[in-house]
């Protein structure tokens, strides 16, 4: 079922999308060579308490998992696409490498959904390339939903960035409604047919998330039963953002 917030759940959204956003940034900021990323979960957790709030995917349980999550954050390196755990494994970011960092915040019982990926000192400007168009789908993504537009047209846009690239398109993870619960109507994947799809109404809040593989569209599942990996090991970014439909467009609840 599609929700639809009241003015004062996106009140609240708005508010807890600025905290998510002043988090999301400090922790950008933290991004180097040799940094521990259990460094990173740890100082998310510290400032999302600091304002009072509570982290979204600590303990949530996806349909399916056999496991609660275990970390405040998802922090996936290179070939890692999302879910990467950051708490376990002890992993170390190497300069050249892509880190995408994604954030679930609870602000007053309301869910926003955001994630970045950050290069690693400097990068490959193959990898530059991914990033900045796997942001540019996401942009664009955003400029495509409206009330009265359709979910398919905020995929097609999104679609059409990564076909432009010869990206790999990751199928089988998609963007979804949010605010409620982390996981809300409707599926948003990040492909499809314009005009196809769920009508998006004003007051619907969803978190459009495109995922760009450098390779194969394929991906794998990890042990640790979080980790998607490319099936050929090669970078994948994400970039996401929770936002609002409007009559005329969206706003950005997590900028
Ligand atoms: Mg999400």
């Amino acid at each position: 079922m599609i929700t639809i917030k009241t003015k004062q759940d996106i009140a609240i959204l708005r508010e807890g999308g600025k905290r998510h956003a002043r988090i999301l940034k400090e922790l950008a900021g933290m991004v180097k060579s040799g940094l521990h990323v259990v460094d990173l979960d740890a100082r998310a957790a510290e400032l999302i308490r600091e304002g009072g709030d509570t982290p979204a995917f600590l303990n949530y349980q996806p349909y399916g998992a056999s496991r609660p999550y275990p970390a405040t954050l998802c922090v996936s390196i290179n070939d890692e696409i999302v879910h990467g755990i950051p708490t376990e494994g002890d992993k170390v970011l190497a300069e050249g490498d892509i880190v995408s960092i994604d954030l679930g915040l609870i602000h007053k019982g309301l869910i926003t959904d955001a994630a970045i990926t950050v290069p690693v000192g400097k990068v490959s400007e193959e990898l530059s390339e991914l990033l900045a168009a796997t942001k540019e789908a996401l942009m664009a993504g955003v400029k495509a939903a409206k009330g009265g537009a359709r979910v398919g047209d905020i995929s097609n846009a999104i679609q059409r960035i990564g076909v432009a690239h010869k990206y790999g398109i990751v199928e089988e993870l998609a963007g979804h409604g949010v605010g409620y619960h982390v996981h809300e109507d409707p599926y948003v994947p990040n492909f499809g047919h314009p005009g196809k799809g769920e009508l998006l109404k004003p007051g619907m809040v969803v978190a459009i998330e495109p995922m760009f593989n450098g390779g194969t569209k394929k991906i794998q599942l990890d042990t640790d039963g979080y980790t998607y990996r490319t099936a050929d090991g090669r970078p994948s970014a994400h970039f996401e953002h929770t936002v609002v439909i409007t009559k005329g467009g969206a706003e950005i609840l997590t900028a």
